[in-house]
């Protein structure tokens, strides 16, 4: 078992961790030797825990809907019960519903969206921050976007949603840059996850107009998101805080 970035016995918790990026990021956690705990919305992420398990890794299943405030506190009351600590986590989970202009959009969906994305990043932080401080800190990473940074067309809601994880990444970095807490975010470009899949809808051009779009000619792999929250979690960053890193074959340099 690898520990080259110091994950061994950590407690890490990863939301959305039933698939995609999340899930991706789980396994490469519990494979570095951490304590895994995964949660989602979504009862798949009991399989992945339960396949980690099966290869000796550290991890527990809970289920969890990020946008309601009882179900993340009862996350937070399992973590604390079972760990007494908190040390990384990946604020992931996430929602992408919407494919109109600004003014064809509806009131239901901008809620969705922004119950998911956002007021799950901020009830989860809240937590993690409460639980960090009383162990003297922690890596929290969040999962933004390059809709996070700029525009995105047919995705106005999104986006904002993108922009708000990006200010509440920012504002946590400063507001608690000497408790021993360092808050980032990574700002994907599109990456092969059942988001994509579900978009592009098994549209052979769709698909190669959406790789087109990225410098490098291609769409990103989950895995290439994964060393960067590696990465932004160890303490191979320890001076970096507030970041929001573009992981986007090129798109941001444009
Ligand atoms: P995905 O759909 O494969 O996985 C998202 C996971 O989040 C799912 O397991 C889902 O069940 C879970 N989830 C959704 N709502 C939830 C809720 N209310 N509570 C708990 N879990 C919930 O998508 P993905 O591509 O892996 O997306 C992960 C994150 O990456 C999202 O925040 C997404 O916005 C972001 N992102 C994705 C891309 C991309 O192109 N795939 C690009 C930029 C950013």
């Amino acid at each position: 078992m690898g520990n080259q970035n110091g994950f061994l016995d950590k407690v890490v918790l990863v939301t959305g961790a039933a698939a995609g990026i999340g899930e991706a990021a789980a396994r490469a956690f519990a494979a570095q030797g951490a304590n895994v705990v995964l949660a989602d919305i979504d009862q798949e992420g009991e399989q992945v825990a339960k396949s980690l398990c099966s290869q000796g890794y550290q991890a527990v299943f809970h289920a969890c809907d990020v946008s309601n405030t009882a179900s993340v506190t009862t996350l937070f009351a399992f973590i604390q019960d079972t760990f007494g600590r908190l040390d990384i986590a990946f604020n992931n989970a996430g929602i992408d519903i919407e494919s109109t202009k600004l003014a064809d959009g509806s009131e239901d969906v901008f809620d969705k969206i922004m119950d998911v994305n956002v007021k799950g990043v901020w009830l989860c932080m809240q937590h993690e921050i409460q639980t960090m401080l009383k162990t003297g800190g922690g890596a929290i990473v969040n999962t933004a976007s390059v809709a996070g940074l700029g525009a995105a067309p047919k995705m106005s809601i999104y986006a904002a949603s993108k922009h708000a994880v990006v200010g509440l990444t920012k504002s946590a970095a400063v507001e608690y840059a000497k408790k021993g807490i360092r808050v980032n975010a990574i700002c994907p470009a599109v990456i092969d996850t059942n988001m994509y899949r579900r978009a592009v809808a098994s549209d052979a051009k769709k698909a190669l107009a959406i790789g087109a779009m990225h410098p490098v000619g291609r769409i990103g792999k989950v895995e290439e998101v994964v060393g960067a929250v590696l990465y932004l979690s160890s303490d191979a960053a320890g001076f970096t805080t507030g970041a929001t890193l573009p992981i986007d074959g090129g798109s941001t340099a444009i």
